[in-house]
Order: C-alpha cells, then structure tokens, then sequence
C-alpha cells in the first residue's frame, strides 16, 4: 500500500477502505509517513468528507493507536464527559465531583487547552500541589475509594490524535466533522467509560458555529459510542457567550466552587445541573427529574463541594485555596474596562474574548508556552445586561505590562452594544440520545 494512493483515492471522493485507514493511522503514529502527505490527506477528508463506515474504522485505529484503559477494575458505573471545547468552559470541575458524589464513577482525563479554548488539565494544576499526572494504580485506587480522579491525559493514550490534532491545528483543517469526531470519540473509547456525556458547543466561541453543524457531529459522535457499546448522549450547549463570568485557570477554579457551594452564575449552574443529571441517568437508568432533583440535593447539602475537596486533598492540592479561595495568587494588574456607551449588551465575540485571555498570559500561543494560573478575564456584563456609560463591563487580570491599551480596545470591539434589548438566547439547544 502506497500513501499516494490513499490521498488520491480521497481527494477523487472515493471510500477509504480499513485496511488503507489502518495503514495510514499506523504509519503516521510511527514516523513512516510524513506531514506533508498526512495534511494533504486531511485536507482531503476535509473536503470530501467521510461516510460513517470510514469514520468508524478512523475513529477505531485512532483508539487503538496506544493504550486502551482497562477500567474493569472499578467497581461501579464509570462515566466520562467531554466538551467539544468553549470559552469559560469549567465545567468539568463541578460535574464530576456532583456525579461522583451521587455514586458514579468518575475516572477523567483531561486535556490542555491549546488555540483559543481552555484545557481542564491546567486549571487543576491551578490548585498549588495538585498531580495531574498520577500513576495507573492510584489512579485506580482512588476512583474505587472516593469514586472520582481526574488527571491529565496519559502519555500515550491516542497517540495518533495527538499527532493529527497538531497537524490539523496548523493546517486549517479543524472544523471538520469526521476530523473533530474521530478525535474526541477515539479518546473517550481509549478512556474507557461505560458511559459518555458529550457537551457540543454551538457558537461563535466553538468550533461548530451553527445549530446544523452541532447536530451533526454530536448526533455523529453520539452514533459512534453507542455502536461501540457505550451509552453516550449529547446535549448542544449555546458558546455564543463565555459560560460563567470568569475566564482563566485560578479565576475558573473560583468560580466552580462558587458553583458547588450554590451561589454560582445562573448560566453556568444551569448547564452543570443538566450534565450532571445527564451523567447519573446514564450510569443508573433513572428519569431526568429523578435525576435532577438528585443533583440540586447533592449542591445543597455540601456533598457535591465536598467530594471536590477530597480529590484535591487526595491528589495533593492545597486544600485551604478550597475552603479560601481569596488565598488564591492574584495577578498584579486588573485592568478595568469601561463601557462607552449606555444601553444593552446584546453580543459577545466568545472566541476574541478567548484570544484575549490567551495573551494576557491565561493560555498558549504555543505549545510549549508556560501558564500565568492567575490571568484572565471576569466579565462584569453579559449578553441581556444593561449598561451605562462609564460603568465597568469587564477586568483584565494580568502580570504583562505590554499591548494593554490593544486588549483593553480588542475587549470593546468584542462587546456589541445596542439600544434595544432584543435578545433572546438559549443555553441549551437540543439533547441528541
Ligand atoms: N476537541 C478535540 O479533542 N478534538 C477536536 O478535533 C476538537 C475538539
């Protein structure tokens, strides 16, 4: 088998059978075929498309292209979540420990955040001390003694991802529908959970900007999990606006336990509430409302923040940035940026106000950038709020003194501010089961 063909085959929109999908997943993981013909035949997929046949055999070499976690160890229903990547988007720190209080369990891998979307696995490592990077057996042990982990992504789980994943993010070949499912599915099979709830985001902070798009991959993803004997759901989640207030890894995990101590943002409350009632009808076939009432009980009566003090204390954290989150390191500067105009903020480019928290030092422009934990964003104003002129909509925190004046003015030409408040959004757009 010759990788010009395979390309060839694609780009004449012919079917790539098994074999020719094997072969080139292979042979990119080991180094036997170079970027310049791997992009070419991404390029070509993102052009032609796949059928569902050739996303599975893609999705199912991608899984097996390195370790396939054995969770059999784990007594119990295991459950994984996943997010198609959003800005603000924390909502992994209050939904595994809202699951795992209710008795799921949570064995959870998490990312970095690269390009313009946070990563989980960084705002862990927010929490002073915190080991994303436990070993197999703890990681094990841990999930059967508390019911919940949640660590980094291990090394080589879905090597040929990680490979693909980088050459797509500087190849323009992200947003495409076959490309973004057979990297998110190949890795939650690898993970191993019985039970999968997917997050799609729709918006303009997400890689899927319209309702159709969302549908199809989630309905895309959601058919290749259960073919695969996972029960997965998807629930399409509105990233027209950053989810919560705050933007940035140490203000993110502030404003989780927010959450979890049930004076958090409305937005963001309401969406954790139906993932993690999502996550417990997957793991103990219950009904929604059952399930809902189950997790309002667990954010009231403290357990859901506390199964989130035990795996930081268990992982290693310091567990007084929990119980007092204000011991949290603060940037040297918040920047104040004040509204110019009165009326009603009726838009919010998420994905400008991402790559603005990226360069006051909350992400990465590359991949082996370091981290300021306590950079970021809270917004003081949302989409629906009325503002006057002068008031303050936003704070930039940050330790750089450089292009403050560009971010403070690349925040305001963000914000659409009008005079009628015509808006009218959803949180959640559709469940696809
Ligand atoms: N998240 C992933 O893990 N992969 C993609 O392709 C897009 C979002």
């Amino acid at each position: 088998m010759v990788m010009y063909d395979i390309i060839e085959k694609k780009r004449d929109k012919g079917k790539l059978s098994k074999e020719e999908i094997e072969f080139f997943v292979e042979n990119y993981t080991n180094g036997n075929i170079p970027d310049y013909q791997a992009s070419s035949l991404l390029m070509a997929i993102f052009l032609n498309g796949m059928d569902n046949e050739e996303l599975v055999n893609l999705t199912l070499a991608m899984a097996h292209s390195g370790d396939m976690v054995d969770l059999s160890s784990i007594n119990g229903v295991t459950v994984d979540k996943h997010s198609t990547g959003g800005i603000g988007d924390k909502t992994t720190l209050i939904v595994a420990p809202i699951a795992a209080a209710l008795g799921c369990k949570v064995a959870k891998m998490s990312g970095k955040g690269l390009g313009f979307t946070g990563g989980t696995a960084d705002k862990l490592e927010a929490i002073e001390g915190y080991n994303i990077n436990i070993p197999q057996d703890q990681f094990f042990d841990q999930v059967n003694k508390i019911g919940i982990s949640l660590i980094s992504q291990s090394g080589n789980l879905t090597p040929a991802d990680k490979k693909i994943y980088a050459l797509r993010d500087v190849t323009a070949t992200i947003e495409s529908i076959p490309l973004i499912a057979s990297s998110i599915m190949s890795k939650k099979l690898a993970a191993g959970s019985k039970c999968i709830v997917l997050d799609v985001k729709m918006g303009s902070g997400a890689f899927m900007k319209t309702i159709d798009e969302a549908k199809n991959l989630a309905k895309t993803m959601v058919d290749i999990g259960n073919d695969a004997g996972r029960k997965t759901v998807a629930l399409i989640t509105n990233m027209d606006i950053p989810l919560g207030n705050a933007i940035g890894n140490s203000l993110e995990v502030i404003e989780s336990i927010d959450v979890l101590k049930g004076r958090g943002p409305e937005d963001l409350t309401n969406i954790c509430k139906n993932l993690a009632a999502y996550m417990h009808m997957l793991c103990f076939d219950t009904s929604f409302e059952e399930s809902m009432s189950k997790v309002e009980e667990v954010l009231k009566d403290g357990r859901a923040f506390e199964k989130f003090r035990e795996v930081v204390i268990a992982q290693g954290g310091n567990v007084d940035l929990i119980d007092n989150p204000d011991h949290f390191k603060k940037a040297t500067r918040v920047i104040p940026i004040y509204s110019n105009e009165s009326g009603y903020i009726t838009k919010m480019n998420a994905e400008e106000i991402g790559k603005i928290s990226v360069r006051l030092g909350a992400g990465r422009l590359k991949k082996e950038d370091s981290i300021d934990f306590s950079a970021g964003i809270i917004l003081k104003k949302k989409v629906g709020d009325k503002v006057e002129k002068g008031e303050i909509i936003a704070e930039l925190y940050t330790s750089k003194e450089e292009n403050l004046d560009e971010l403070t003015k690349m925040y305001m030409d963000a914000i659409t501010i009008s005079q009628e408040n015509n808006v009218d959004y959803k949180l959640i757009y559709d469940i696809i089961k």
